[in-house]
């Protein structure tokens, strides 16, 4: 275990947000609320956040939350009820269902978001107790394509390296990761490597993002052609100094095949080149900076797991590694970045459909092992449904009842629009959720039930490199929100199944977890964290970050090695690694004339998931406030397309309005799409309405990033700003996203209706407390209204001709010509405009440094990122934008 000898003055807990599970320490702020800062003795971070993580302590407020247990109504809105009938009416309708449909009629939807504790005793309750393995989750659709690629190469799921290897490294190859932007603590040590030891990065990646601008090298690979690359590779090692014979014929087996594979795919440089769309040179560079770097680390993320080949993708890369016998020594290794907080112990305790528990599956003698450790009266003995079919077998009526926790499936799966219809089929919908409001609870859902968030949940997370940390509560449960284990143990006593689930708190269910994964393991799997069975209460309280395999002499894998691997053994029953044969790479679905484009999905750096987190901080909203598709110039240009305009951008299951941001980076061919907006937050921004359902054959995992599409311009002839705390509901046929600023919200929006309707409806949109202001401008067709009270004024509105509406300061300035006076200020003159500094989009969220100020700062003679920062103060936080 690692010593934690930091004296912290708040409560050390862990980041919610990605995998690369950062340290937090929250105090007590002096003013009230919390302050929030990095761990500095978290092994993760060092003390390090990136800008979501500073911003934790703006998420915290308790407006938006879910705080009682809510039932839906004939009418169709949510009232308030007991926990007690809440829970009475899940369990009932799950027994109703079970009896009637078998334990294949129920199925529950899981998510990174929750703690391993969450997982464990939801995992349990479901296959072994209700006995169906349709247990998913939101994980599906960020890394199981990494665990499948694990399972075929090495036996088990299991991450090969450690963070210590990006610094050790000389190489790294980062492969569909925009690791700047999505795991921006972790790609600060790979650019501290390269500016200290030298170490080069090679990023692939068909957009250039800000990843790819720190590179010394950016392949931008066509879109799904990463096997192709990585074949031509596998096939240039074997001919080059770096084919290590000795390890192939000790430690591996399937050499053969994959190599003929491999050539058929790409004999040489130039069909590589060719099949990859990249140019000879590049590809001869990385092949020869692959070939004489013994100490490459090569990490892998969404980029390449969200693809209907994105297992094969993942094993093309671990065949260069073995074939090099680069795997299990410091400095190199494949490395799968995982994007959610927990999607690792999420795999711990085997909350997918295709495990079972403890990195077990489906075997019979896992099924028995599992049974009898359970004492399970009906454990499941076949895989479940996978996240898309789950949703499909609700489409078809097989499944009747679904629990989702945590997570916001009508936004983000595939075909989202298909699947919120499915949901509204279903006989019983229970959404585990601490929003009030949020696009799957609007889908029909019948039960709410209030969860405890971040900040007031107890348990443990693991990240990346497989260090398990403790997420502590450091605020009390709000209204009556419980903890997710703790509802599902209500559920299940209430199904029955007391005994089984009579854990006193969250430090049983990990000691439970732990006892499990040492059960009958003599070293054939992977996950041993037996040794913290026996953890006392204080201990799980006080628990420091733990990396598995735990220390020597402590479990079975505990040889003093944090590496897996690195005795060449692997966890097959020959102990040997298995090279993989890919299949030849080819996307699902053609381009064509009507969708000529591949529409790519992703994140942006300052907002994570759905935002009903980060969106909750003005300073995140900043970076990037509204919903975009970006293009490259070319392609703007023959589609008819300008910056800062709208578009429609349209595949064959739907579309989205967009505004369009043009971009040299993005690939000429392709679009790029956010995939953080939802119908909370914008009127066509959900992305996931526009993706196709393609799944890769091995790991189930979705197609996210080559849906074929088409973009188009919209014009509406006017467009504006309306500023409300009110939740308004603007008129069909309008675009609008939100935009969080400190004080309020800003409504932005275009729209078909004319001046006398905004006229007309202001009074009903604005509010009727306080005294309607008004202005008309005939000359420039412009109107904008505010309700004043004493003087003052919180809520306007403004419209005027695309792009000319009038700005605040215009608002301001009709306001104190017009003191007192109701609904009288329409005038047909101009009012004086004197706008408001314009500083451009946030570049710095810490310090609010916009573009303008960095180019001023530029102008007057800051030549280097560290004067920048000295003048403007841009880029000394947290370093986040140093790569935007
Ligand atoms: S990199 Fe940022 S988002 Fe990820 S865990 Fe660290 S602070 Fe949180």
């Amino acid at each position: 275990m690692n010593a934690h000898v930091h004296k912290p003055k708040g409560t050390l807990t862990t980041c919610p947000y990605c995998g690369v599970g950062c340290g937090v320490e929250a105090a007590p702020g002096e003013r009230g609320g919390s302050v929030i800062s990095g761990d500095a003795a978290h092994p993760a971070n060092r003390g390090r956040l990136c800008t979501k993580g500073l911003a934790l302590g703006e998420t915290l407020g308790l407006e938006t939350r879910l705080l009682h247990p809510m039932l839906r109504g004939a009418d169709g809105s949510f009232g308030r009820t007991g926990w007690d009938a809440a829970l009475g009416k899940v369990a009932d309708g799950f027994r109703r269902i079970a009896e009637r449909d078998g334990p294949g009629a129920i199925a529950f939807y899981l998510s990174g978001q929750l703690l391993t504790e969450d997982y464990y005793v939801a995992n349990k309750l479901m296959k072994g107790f209700i006995g169906s393995a349709n247990v998913d989750t939101n994980s599906r659709l960020c890394m199981a394509s990494a665990v499948a690629a694990h399972r075929r190469a090495f036996g088990a799921d299991t991450v090969p390296g450690v963070y210590a290897d990006l610094d050790e490294a000389n190489l790294i190859v980062l492969v569909g990761s925009n690791a700047a932007w999505c795991h921006p603590v972790l790609f600060r040590r790979m650019i501290e490597n390269k500016r200290t030891r030298g170490a080069r990065i090679v990023v692939i990646d068909p957009r250039r993002t800000a990843t790819a601008e720190e590179s010394d090298l950016f392949l931008a690979v066509a879109p799904g052609m990463d096997t192709a690359l990585f074949c031509g590779l596998l096939v240039h090692l074997a001919e080059s100094t770096a084919l290590d014979r000795g390890y192939i014929a000790s430690h591996t087996a399937g050499f053969r095949d994959a190599l003929n594979r491999s050539r058929e795919i790409a004999p040489d440089v130039a069909t590589t080149a060719a099949a990859t769309g990249l140019e000879r040179d590049d590809v001869q560079s990385f092949f020869d900076m692959f070939a004489t770097t013994a100490r490459t680390v090569t990490c892998f993320s969404q980029g390449v797991n969200q693809s209907a080949q994105g297992t094969d993708k993942i094993n093309a890369i671990i065949n260069c590694h073995l074939m090099t016998g680069r795997i299990g020594r410091p400095g190199a290794g494949p490395f799968s970045l995982t994007g959610q907080p927990n999607a690792m112990g999420g795999r711990e305790v085997g909350g997918l459909a295709n495990q079972l528990a403890a990195h077990m599956d489906f075997a019979p003698d896992h099924v028995d092992r599992v049974r009898r450790f359970w004492n399970a009266p009906r454990i499941a003995t076949r895989e479940g449904h996978k996240a898309v079919q789950m949703f499909d077998a609700i489409a078809r009526g097989e499944i009747k009842a679904l629990w989702v926790m945590a997570t916001n499936p009508a936004v983000s799966l595939p075909r989202a629009a298909e699947m919120r219809n499915a949901l509204k089929t279903l006989e019983l919908f229970v959404v585990s959720e601490n929003v009030l409001s949020n696009d799957t609870i609007h889908a029909g859902a019948h039960v709410l039930l209030p969860a405890t968030a971040w900040g007031e949940k107890d348990g443990t997370v693991t990240n990346s490199e497989r260090c398990i940390s403790r997420q502590r509560a450091f605020l009390p449960s709000p209204g009556e929100a419980k903890a997710d284990w703790s509802i599902v143990c209500d559920v299940a006593r209430r199904l029955g199944f007391a005994d089984a689930f009579a854990y006193r708190g969250p430090a049983d269910v990990f000691r439970e977890h732990a006892a499990l994964s040492a059960f009958e393991n003599e070293g054939t799997r992977d996950f041993d964290i037996g040794a913290l069975a026996s953890l006392s209460d204080e201990n799980y309280d006080t628990l420091d970050p733990v990396q598995w395999p735990l220390p020597a002499g402590s479990s079975r894998h505990g040889d003093g090695e944090k590496r897996f691997f690195a005795d060449g053994k692997f966890f097959t029953p020959d102990l040997r690694a298995r090279f993989i044969a890919p299949e030849k790479p080819a996307l699902k679905e053609d381009t064509s004339p009507a969708f000529r484009f591949r529409l790519n999905t992703g994140r942006i750096r300052d907002q994570w998931h759905t935002m009903t987190r980060t969106g909750l901080s003005a300073r995140l909203a900043a970076h990037l406030p509204e919903p975009f598709v970006e293009i490259h110039p070319r392609d703007a240009e023959s589609a008819g397309l300008a910056d800062g305009t709208l578009a429609r951008v349209t595949t064959a299951h739907g579309a989205c309005i967009l505004k369009v941001m043009v971009n040299d980076g993005q690939k000429p061919g392709s679009l790029f799409v956010p995939i953080h907006w939802s119908a909370e937050t914008a009127s066509d921004a959900r992305v996931g309405d526009l993706v196709s359902p393609h799944t890769d054959p091995f790991s189930g995992q979705p197609e996210a990033k080559a849906t074929p599409a088409t973009i188009v311009p919209i014009t509406m002839p006017l467009s504006g700003f309306m500023r409300t705390k009110r939740d308004i509901r603007l008129p069909v046929g309008s675009w609008w996203t939100k935009v969080l600023l400190e004080d309020t919200v800003e409504v932005r929006f275009a729209t078909e209706r004319g001046l006398l309707y905004w006229h007309d409806t202001a009074q009903r949109l604005l509010g009727p407390d306080g005294t309607l202001v008004e202005h008309f401008d005939g000359d420039k067709g412009t109107y904008c209204a505010a309700v004043v009270v004493e003087g003052a004024f919180e809520d306007c509105l403004a419209v005027g001709p695309a792009g000319q509406a009038p700005r605040l300061s215009s608002i301001r300035t009709m306001v104190a010509n017009h003191p007192g006076e109701i609904g009288s200020a329409i005038a047909h003159r101009s009012v004086a405009s004197e706008d408001i500094e314009d500083t451009g989009p946030v570049i710095c969220v810490c310090f609010g440094v916009g573009l303008a100020a960095i180019r001023n700062a530029v102008k007057n003679g800051a030549g280097s990122v560290a004067m920048l920062g000295a003048t403007s103060r841009a880029g000394t936080n947290c370093g986040s934008c140093l790569q935007s």
